[in-house]
């Protein structure tokens, strides 16, 4: 029987190489259901090749709803409206696994229906583990759900414990590009502008990301998910400095011999892991010869990336400092973007918004999400002290 998929995040770029997964595989997998957030006509171009597959727009405007209420019927008989919509999608649409391809903290009501509904969750939103993992985590215990890592570095450090054993692994390292200004002079950071910070020499990906990609607030994320996900201490993850983006992952054995995974930076090799698990099936994606190639790997300097330190500080300080560096970054990355306030005030505000945490566990979603709520308030005064006179 095909495995039946919904893809949340469908026209980003997750969600376009997740079809393009599953059109590579035709007998292997049936979409059944797809989401975007605003962008109808991607949407249904998305969707074309699946009918019948259920449709949401989790962020839809009044006219967009009329739009998909239109389409709804011809050749995809049910269409959801809204955040409750895709919620109500997830949890009613039967189906064995969601891939979650959302940007940002609104990934984690996705994630949460998922596995709350009992279906894996290929998860590709590192918020749903740095805002949420302790609630995710029960929950996907109670119901049975499997949490298969699509992010690269971990779905790497996934294949990686699962062939060499996690009680033999001493250390977890994480691989990351230095994006757009590994490069640039330090004293030339303070006037970079949104643009260059959201071109990746490695990756394509969204903007957000790419911008926190320069940051390394995205390696920091990582940091913060590596150690939920495979439950490994601060002090035994490490970040690499690895331009070429061709090892993604590594693990250090008790004997100290070093695994690595390595395969072209294409993010369908572990959307097609995810999407398999627990088989391995012939990948026609990301498959790398080495001759000819170079390798170099160097040590994250503190000066030009302090997002990495903070993350680490979070992650050392609990539940609530990481429910605020992922909501502090968002909020001062888009103060960055909309000119309000410099590249070099990005990790400032965060540092600031981190100093007024109080240490908590968080539980259930209303904790959560009054936890990002204050730290978003906080990001507001810091943002207004930073802002540019120019
Ligand atoms: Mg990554």
């Amino acid at each position: 029987m095909r495995k039946r998929v919904i893809v949340v995040g469908a026209t980003g770029s997750i969600g376009r190489q997740t079809i393009d997964v599953a059109l590579s595989h035709p007998q292997r997998f049936e979409i059944v259901g797809l989401s975007a957030h605003s962008d109808l006509e991607g949407l249904l171009k998305a969707a074309s090749s699946f009918p019948g597959a259920a449709l949401a727009l989790s962020g839809a405007s009044e006219e967009a709803a009329r739009s998909l209420s239109a389409a709804r019927g011809r050749s995809h008989p049910a269409a959801y409206l809204g955040p409750e919509g895709l919620d109500e999608l997830i949890r009613s649409t039967e189906a064995d696994i969601v891939v979650n391809g959302a940007a940002g903290s609104g990934g984690l009501r996705p994630s949460l229906a998922a596995v709350e509904s009992g279906k894996d969750l290929a998860l590709a939103n590192k918020e749903s583990v740095v805002m949420a993992w302790p609630l995710l985590k029960r929950e996907a215990e109670e119901s049975g759900s499997r949490i298969l890592p699509v992010d690269s570095e971990h779905a790497a450090l996934f294949q990686l414990v699962e062939r060499v054993g996690s009680g033999e692994i001493e250390e977890l390292i994480i691989t990351a590009s230095g994006g757009a200004f590994r490069d640039r002079p330090l004293a030339e950071l303070d006037g970079v502008r949104p643009d260059e910070a959201a071109s990746h020499p490695n990756w394509s990906m969204g903007r957000k990301i790419t911008i926190d990609s320069s940051t390394m607030a995205n390696k920091g994320l990582e940091v913060i998910e590596a150690s939920r996900l495979f439950g490994f201490a601060p002090e035994r993850i490490r970040v690499l400095v690895h331009p070429q983006s061709l090892v993604h992952a590594l693990v250090r054995t008790t004997d100290g011999s070093l695994y690595a995974q390595i395969s072209e930076p294409d993010m369908r090799v572990p959307i097609q892991n995810a999407l398999t698990w627990p088989e391995s099936v012939a990948c026609p994606f990301g498959r790398l010869d080495l001759a000819g190639r170079t390798m170099e790997f160097r040590e994250a300097d503190p000066a030009r990336y302090p997002m990495l330190g903070l993350a680490y500080a979070a992650l050392r300080s609990g539940d609530g400092a990481t429910v605020a560096y992922n909501a502090a970054d968002e909020e001062a990355v888009a103060a960055f973007e909309a000119g309000a306030i410099r590249y070099t005030s990005i990790a400032p505000v965060v540092e600031r918004v981190l100093a007024e945490v109080q240490p908590s566990r968080l539980g259930d979603l209303r904790s959560i999400f009054e936890a990002d709520a204050a730290a978003r308030r906080s990001a507001a005064l810091a943002i207004r002290e930073k802002e540019c006179s120019s």
